[in-house]
């Protein structure tokens, strides 16, 4: 596997507290990893530093190999895109202002999500919490990013959508882009991901294959007591 993104013993915090401690992870080409773990393992620490909205205390972020030290609007422009929890729209203004003021093409993000279609001139912020994560989500994807960063992929979204949410990331990841996902549901996490690193008090205490990770669902279950 080629990385796109990774970190070198990485660790970060808030003040005297750490949050993220010596974490090595890899986000490749054409794959989709998951960083799994309970409340406050540090999953979105981890994803601030790796957008560069948080400064590394020590160790490094790293872009195709080299050492990464540029605010988040550098990175975008080098491929780098992060849908945070709060889902980067403009909840004020409708889904279709929403795409032109990302200088976005509105039938690139309908290609990941057709379902938009009909709500294109809805404001965002009547829109349901699934159409606003696939909109955040089409928007970053349709900018065609080298790696995206999707913090809470699912929370308190409905099956149905998660399953829609995980096909395009899928469909993203079939052309090429590394795709780094926060998903707190273990069994979910692990059928979007074809590899996954979980999290624990901010280490990673587990990493592998999905494949070999199901039959270690034990164990990672144990990171969450
Ligand atoms: P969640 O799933 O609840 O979002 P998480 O795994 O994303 O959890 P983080 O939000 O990264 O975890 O939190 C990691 C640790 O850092 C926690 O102990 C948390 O209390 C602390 N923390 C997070 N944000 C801040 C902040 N802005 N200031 C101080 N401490 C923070």
């Amino acid at each position: 596997m080629s990385a796109v993104l990774a970190t070198s013993s990485l660790d970060v915090g808030y003040g005297k507290a750490t949050a993220v401690t010596n974490v090595n992870i890899e986000i490749s080409e054409g794959k989709i990893a998951a960083l799994i773990g309970p409340n406050g393992a540090g999953k979105t620490t981890l994803l601030l530093a790796l957008a560069g909205v948080l400064e590394p205390r020590s160790g490094e972020v790293l872009w195709v190999g080299r050492p990464m030290q540029t605010p988040l609007h550098v990175r975008a422009k080098a491929g780098l895109r992060f849908v945070s929890e709060e889902r980067a729209v403009f909840s004020s203004l409708s889904a279709e202002d929403n795409l032109t003021v990302g200088r976005v093409n509105r039938d690139e993000v309908l290609e990941f999500f057709p379902e938009l279609e009909s709500h294109l001139k809805v404001r965002v912020g009547l829109l349901s919490g699934g159409q606003q994560q696939m909109l955040g989500i089409g928007v970053a994807l349709a900018r065609r990013p080298r790696v995206l960063l999707v913090d809470e992929l699912s929370l308190g979204l409905a099956p149905q959508i998660v399953e829609r949410l995980i096909e395009a990331l899928k469909d993203a990841a079939s052309r090429g882009c590394g795709i780094l996902v926060v998903e707190q549901q273990i069994e979910r996490a692990l059928r979007a991901s074809d590899y996954a690193y979980v999290m624990r008090r901010g280490e990673i205490v587990l990493e592998g294959d999905t494949s070999d990770l199901y039959d270690r669902r034990k164990e990672i279950e144990e990171a969450y007591f």
